[in-house]
Formats: structure tokens, C-alpha cells, sequence
């Protein structure tokens, strides 16, 4: 049995992937100490992980105060996570003694307080991997013209934290990817971009899908045997009540049940009147509800992605922020799903593609071929299968 200490203090997306990991971690005799935020706790304990926070308001406060306009000033906000995550890890596991670390690939600051503990690393990576090359020519292309603050800022950051922590900082590639030894990919190399350019240390894995271990109100037997549409923004951008109602509009009082889950931040009340075929709802069981959903509308979340292709289901993405259009881009590169625009979406434009894909075998055939490779992929228990070959090859 080792001791594992997992970072983890992002959004769902970057949590809900590694529940199975953690389950499966325990049952194999692991010990882990997981750290995330009060929000999160309870689905954790569940798992059988020791729970720690840190505090969510601060961390998010000092993430957005690096500057939201530029991926830069996102590295830099990165950057700035550093003094509220560090000292409280390390106060939290002064004395303990940990064999290795998993930790996020982009929140959390795993890269750095795996060199400050010295531990063997492995990266959680969520959402498509990058090589340090392809993550260098994005930020190239994407800091066209910036400030030279931004950069000065960033020299300023990465010389307190050398100061303080005592680590190196060789370039952003280190704050935003977070570089292990070996990287965790839940999603598989075919539907990776340039999936053969990354090296063996980067284990595709498939999606991680597990049960969430929440009791999310919702009555599956409404929905059983009658396929509905599914409609989600997700858990961060989904501030979008005008959306909402544009997809009312699209499908209110048609031959389709309509299932669309607005986010926690929303209220029901302010949609207004809600079409009788519509189950509006803050929060729904979503791995439960793909299962029986013909057509999925998202934001191109990640996970949301993953989920639905695993469960056959073509898609709709309509992407927020993020890495949504990347991940946008390649289901309409498989034919798995188009994208669609959210500043020029219309109700008539979002009903007339539903029909193309519900009326058009091409998709089904692209998004069953994915998810039987999905399927067939290991999800967490390939994960594990890797993280014990990674301990016996460093003598854990
Ligand atoms: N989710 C859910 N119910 C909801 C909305 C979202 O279970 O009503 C889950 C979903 O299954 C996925 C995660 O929240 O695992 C959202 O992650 P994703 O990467 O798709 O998007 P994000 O929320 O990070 O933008």
C-alpha cells in the first residue's frame, strides 16, 4: 500500500474523471489524501480518499485577477494560485509522508509542489493533451501584439515563487500543462489531436466515467422509451438565459421530450413559461441521461463530449470558452456532430440541424465507431493498470 497525495482544485470537469481513478486506487489497497475545495468534499469522502480543502473564493480570486483577456494573463492568474494553494498543502501534510503525486494539469499547481516534495509526478489531464511544442505555438499565435506588462508580470511571478518555494520555473508550457513524468489522458489517442505525436509517457486512457456517487433528483422514468434531446452548457459558462430561451423556441411543443439542465447559478423561474414537452432542471444525473438520449446540444465541455460519444449519442457543440472550440472542431472533424456558432445561432438554425442529424445515418455511424473505441478503451481501471506499472518502474 502506498500514500498517494492527489491536487485536484478545479471545476467538475476536472474532478469528475478521477472519481473512478481514486475508487479504484482504494480498492487496490492505495491510501489517498485528495485536495479540492468545500465544494467538492462530499462527493470525494465518498470515494473513500481522505479530504482536504483549500479555500475556493481565494483561489479563484487570484486566478481571475491575473487577467482574463489573454491566455498569458490565464498563466499569470495561474501564477498567482501559487501563494494560496502551496502554503496550505504544505501546512496541511506537515510531518506526513506521501510515495508519489496526481495532481490536476492545469489547477492546483501540481507541477510545482511535486518538485518542492519531490515526489514521483503523474498529470490528471481532462481535456485534450498538448506536447510542449503545440502549446508553445498556440501561445505564439494567441500573443500577437500583447502588453509587455504581461510578460514582466510574469517574470515577476515566476522570481517570487523561485524565491519562496525554491523551484524553477523554465517556461509557461510548466504553469499551464503541469509536465509529469507520466500524463493521464482521459480520452483515447485516435480522438486526441495528433494523437501519434505524444510520447509513451502519455497514457490515453478513455473517458473515466463512474458513478458520481450525488443523489441528483431526477426521474429517469419520464424519459425511458422516449429518446430525448439533451441540452446542457455545463457547470462554468452557462450563464446564458437568452440561450435557454432560444431553445424553446426551436423545440417548445414538437414531437420532442426535451431534457435541458441550466446550471446552479440560473433560476428555473426567469425562463418563464416553459414548453410542456421541455424537463428543466439546475442539475441533472448526465452519464445516467445519456444513456437514453438521441440527440446531445452542449458547450463542447471536455467531459460533456466524452460522455456523450461514449454513450453513442451525436452531438450539437455550441462552444462557450476554453478549450470548447478545439474540442468543437474535432467532433465535426469525425463526423461525429456539428459545430454551431453562439453569437449568429438562431431557433431556426439550431431546429434544422437537429433534423440533419437525427434524419442522417452518416453521424450515428461516425459516433458509434467512436464509441466502441471509447468503450473498449479501459477508462479508470486502464488508469490505475498504468499508475501501478508507473509505481513498480519507480520502485513505489
Ligand atoms: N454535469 C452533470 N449534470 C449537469 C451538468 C453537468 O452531471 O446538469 C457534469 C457532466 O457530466 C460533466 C461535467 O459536469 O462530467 C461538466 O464537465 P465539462 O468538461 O463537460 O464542462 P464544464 O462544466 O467544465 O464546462
Amino acid at each position: 500500500m502506498a500514500r498517494v497525495l492527489f491536487i485536484n482544485v478545479g471545476s467538475e470537469g476536472h474532478i469528475n474523471p478521477t472519481i473512478g481513478v481514486v475508487q479504484e486506487l482504494i480498492s487496490r489497497g492505495e491510501e489517498v489524501v485528495y485536495f479540492t475545495i468545500e465544494a467538492f468534499r462530499e462527493r470525494m469522502e465518498k470515494t473513500g480518499a481522505s479530504v482536504r480543502t483549500i479555500d475556493g473564493d481565494k483561489f479563484i480570486k487570484a486566478f481571475i485577477s491575473g487577467g482574463r483577456n489573454y491566455l498569458f494573463e490565464r498563466i499569470n492568474g495561474l501564477l498567482r494560485t501559487a501563494d494560496v494553494v502551496i502554503p496550505d498543502v504544505l501546512k496541511q501534510i506537515e510531518g506526513e509522508h506521501f510515495d508519489y503525486i496526481i495532481h490536476d494539469s492545469m489547477f492546483g499547481c501540481g507541477y510545482l509542489l511535486a518538485q518542492i516534495l519531490k515526489l514521483p509526478a503523474i498529470n490528471s489531464c481532462t481535456s485534450f493533451a498538448q506536447t510542449k511544442a503545440s502549446f508553445e505555438n498556440m501561445l505564439e499565435r494567441l500573443s500577437k501584439n500583447i502588453p509587455t506588462e504581461i510578460y514582466d508580470e510574469f517574470q515577476k511571478l515566476t522570481a517570487m515563487i523561485k524565491e519562496k518555494y525554491d523551484v524553477e520555473i523554465a517556461s509557461p508550457y510548466e504553469v499551464f500543462c503541469n509536465p509529469a513524468p507520466m500524463t493521464i489522458v482521459y480520452t483515447t489517442r485516435e480522438f486526441q489531436p495528433f494523437g501519434e505525436t505524444f510520447d509513451q509517457s502519455y497514457k490515453f486512457v478513455g473517458p473515466s466515467i463512474s458513478s458520481r456517487l450525488t443523489q441528483e433528483e431526477f426521474d429517469l422514468t419520464a424519459i425511458k422509451g422516449r429518446s430525448p434531446i439533451y441540452i446542457s452548457l455545463g457547470t462554468v459558462f452557462n450563464r446564458a438565459m437568452d440561450f435557454y430561451k432560444l431553445c424553446f423556441e426551436a423545440f417548445g411543443n414538437s414531437d420532442h421530450t426535451v431534457v435541458m439542465t441550466i446550471g446552479k447559478q440560473n433560476q428555473i423561474a426567469d425562463l418563464g413559461e416553459i414548453p410542456q414537452n421541455f424537463i428543466v432542471k439546475n442539475y441533472v444525473p448526465q452519464t445516467e441521461l445519456l444513456k437514453y438520449t438521441k440527440l446531445f446540444i452542449t458547450h463542447g465541455g471536455m467531459n460533456s463530449t466524452n460522455e456523450g460519444l461514449y454513450n453513442g449519442v451525436p452531438l450539437i457543440v455550441i462552444p462557450q470558452s476554453a478549450d470548447q472550440p478545439m474540442i468543437a472542431q474535432r467532433v465535426s472533424h469525425i463526423g461525429a456532430g456539428i459545430q454551431l456558432n453562439m453569437q449568429s445561432l438562431t431557433a431556426e438554425q439550431l431546429r434544422e440541424t437537429a433534423e440533419q442529424i437525427l434524419n442522417n445515418q452518416s453521424f450515428l455511424k461516425a459516433v458509434g465507431d467512436i464509441s466502441q473505441s471509447f468503450q473498449q478503451s479501459g477508462g479508470y481501471q486502464q488508469a490505475v493498470e498504468e499508475i501501478f506499472e508507473f509505481k513498480s518502474k519507480n520502485d513505489i
